[in-house]
């Protein structure tokens, strides 16, 4: 099944509310599902989706919603991996000047739970801050059943889905601070979505296409097979140690094609239009926009 996240406007006497809704997508039609959200979802696992089949309410066209992230909140940081494609940490460490070693064992990072932006949403761009925003299209697996010290063999029960995360990258910021933490988590740096698929629909997530356009042309094209730690490896190093919780977003890393190791460098400019996709799962289609507080 396929999940999404939407707003709708509604009146009361307190003047017109913002209300969010779960729906499951079905072709192009949503069906809501009142009470319950992304992640109540998540949390209650096969009962959840039990009732997601039975749902009866009436059908919307997905085309007069207005989306928001899957998970608009995460219950904490995403979790992500730097240099998980062979060809992106060769291009990484080159454009950097080093010498070209693959990891050995994960990079992992988190980018901060207010950089999450909506699949269609604006993304931020003020010179003040950053001019070296960059793209990363990216498959994000979400957690699904808690757990600590997961064995590789039994990963995927703790996986409740995917979807697609752009992990947008203000370059100058990362290398100034020489920590991720600050340049992964600019507001709207999250673009995530359009919908949450559930993993039975994606029998094998390790050979998915990946392409990343900005204003129409190619700039990413890899496949999920090239994942330097696949999906149970990433668990099971995450895990080890630490509990993962039911709604937690692992974004998997992002292939070779970024901005800032190419000659020479390139990075996204107000206007400028960044779509990010994953087969099987969806989409993503952001803009760049000034905006100067
Ligand atoms: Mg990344």
């Amino acid at each position: 099944m396929r999940f999404i996240t939407y707003q709708s406007e509604s009146g009361s006497s307190l003047g017109q509310v913002q209300r969010t809704w779960l729906g499951v997508l079905a072709g192009e039609r949503v069906r809501p599902l009142p009470g319950m959200d992304m992640l109540g979802l998540v949390r209650q696992g096969e009962a959840g989706l039990a009732l997601a089949r039975d749902v009866t309410t009436t059908a919307l066209p997905l085309s007069s919603l207005s989306l928001l992230a899957p998970i608009p909140v995460p219950p904490r940081n995403i979790m992500c991996l730097g240099m998980n494609y062979a060809a992106h940490a060769a291009e990484s460490l080159m454009a950097k000047n080093l010498p070209v070693k693959m990891p050995e064992i994960p990079v992992f990072f988190t980018k901060a739970t207010t950089a999450v932006n909506s699949p269609y949403g604006d993304i931020p761009y003020d010179p003040r801050v950053t001019t070296q925003l960059d793209w990363e299209v990216e498959l994000a697996v979400v957690i699904g059943v808690q757990g600590v010290n997961i064995p590789r063999q039994r990963a995927f029960e703790h996986v409740f889905g995917y979807t697609v995360v752009n992990d947008i990258s203000a370059r100058d910021l990362q290398s100034g601070h020489q920590q991720f933490f600050k340049g992964k988590s600019l507001d709207g740096a999250c673009p995530m979505g359009p919908a949450i698929v559930t993993k039975d629909e994606i029998p094998d997530p390790h050979h998915l296409a990946l392409r990343c356009w900005v204003n129409g042309e190619l700039k990413q094209e890899s496949s999920t097979s090239d994942l330097i730690f696949d999906i149970p490896a990433i668990i099971e190093w995450l895990s080890h140690g630490m509990t993962l919780l039911p709604g937690d977003i692992i974004s998997t890393g992002t292939p070779s094609g970024v901005g800032f190791a190419r000659t020479p460098p390139e990075f996204l400019q107000p206007g400028d239009v960044v779509e990010c996709e994953v087969e099987g799962i969806g989409r993503l289609r952001n803009r760049v926009v000034e905006q100067v507080e």
